[in-house]
């Protein structure tokens, strides 16, 4: 088996009346009615996506909202919660619209005011509609990063609820107004790269939620290159280095990363049962061709493939992992 651990339904956020409703919502206008979008409709926004699915042999995918549309820096608290249902229903249906192919990963309605609690209670309320993981914007300011450091306690009643559900939680960037730093470029990498130091340096965090679990995407951001320099600056300040965060069970990467070289340092970085793999099938960059590969950049599965891992070891990455992380995925894959 395959699971894709790492994939948004954009095409499904991109419908026109999805797109009209949030902004009307910035408009300040707050539509009463949710946007009627038939199944037919959410059905053939996934044909795509199922196709490369059966192109690439991935048999399942975790699927949550576009990244970018979290846009947590833009709304009001109460807009945001709206909006994230909103996304959360559509990806619940398409996923109950194709048993056996995709589990829901949800969205926060976050916001720099939002309180914490209103954000635990949504992942409450959706875990208990089968979500397996929610998306939390390290962020949250449109790549100002002008937010105190995520892990801090304000954010506590997310990782109580987080813990006590058995969830990760997949430290995704969003929407950028900062044009140095476009989003999926360098936004999504920075959340990626910030997200990752921020849990070495919280001394507190992981003793106080032990079994807490984060994932990182696109291959831990710099995780590949830098892993050196962050276990030299975790002696030289005292901080969890990368191998006991990865180590203890608490933090896990993908395998969005779009070339052989890159995967096979992920690998040599990173303990094998923390790498899960990951596609973002037809999610990123739709269509765009690796000329070396003659493949999309995005068919992830080349570069394990063509990787030195064993086949059992493959199996982990493929499969093993992400069913060990995500275990209230089991209810949606067949068996
Ligand atoms: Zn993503």
């Amino acid at each position: 088996m395959i699971i894709d651990s790492h994939q948004h339904f954009v095409r499904l956020a991109r419908h026109p009346e999805v797109e009209g409703f949030r902004a009307a919502q910035l408009t300040g206008k707050n539509p009463d009615a949710l946007p009627d979008i038939s199944d037919a409709e959410v059905r053939k926004s996934l044909e795509q996506v199922v196709s490369l699915m059966v192109s690439r042999n991935i048999d399942v995918a975790f699927a949550s909202p576009r990244a970018k549309a979290m846009a947590t820096h833009e709304g009001t608290p109460e807009q945001n919660a709206i909006w994230a249902d909103l996304n959360n229903g559509l990806i619940l249906r398409a996923c109950q619209l194709n048993p056996g192919r995709f589990a829901p990963v949800g969205m926060l309605g976050q916001h720099p005011t939002s309180p914490s609690e209103q954000v635990a209670k949504q992942i409450e309320r959706w875990a208990s509609q089968g979500f397996v993981a929610f998306n939390f914007d390290p962020d949250g300011t449109g790549g100002r990063w002008q937010n105190p450091p995520f892990t801090g306690k304000h954010n506590y009643p997310v990782f109580e609820a987080a813990q006590a559900l058995d969830v990760p939680l997949v430290l995704h960037g969003s929407e950028s107004i900062n044009k140095n730093f476009p989003h999926t470029a360098v936004q999504y990498l920075v959340a990626d790269i910030t997200g990752f130091v921020q849990l070495m340096m919280a001394k507190d965090l992981f003793r106080d939620f032990p079994r807490l679990r984060f994932l990182i995407p696109h291959g831990g951001g710099a995780l590949p290159c830098q892993i050196g320099r962050w276990r030299a600056i975790a002696k030289y300040n005292s901080w969890a280095s990368p191998d006991e965060i990865l180590g203890n069970g608490n933090v896990f990467v993908d395998t969005c990363v779009y070339n052989d070289l890159n995967m096979q340092m992920l690998f040599d970085a990173v303990p094998l049962d923390n790498v899960l793999f990951g596609s973002e099938c037809d999610g990123a960059f739709p269509g765009v061709v690796n000329e070396q590969t003659g493949d999309h950049y995005d068919n992830t599965w080349r570069y394990v493939d063509d990787s030195k891992l064993s086949s059992a070891d493959k199996d982990r990455v493929y499969a093993a992992n992400a069913r060990r992380v995500y275990p209230r995925a089991s209810r949606w894959l067949k068996s």
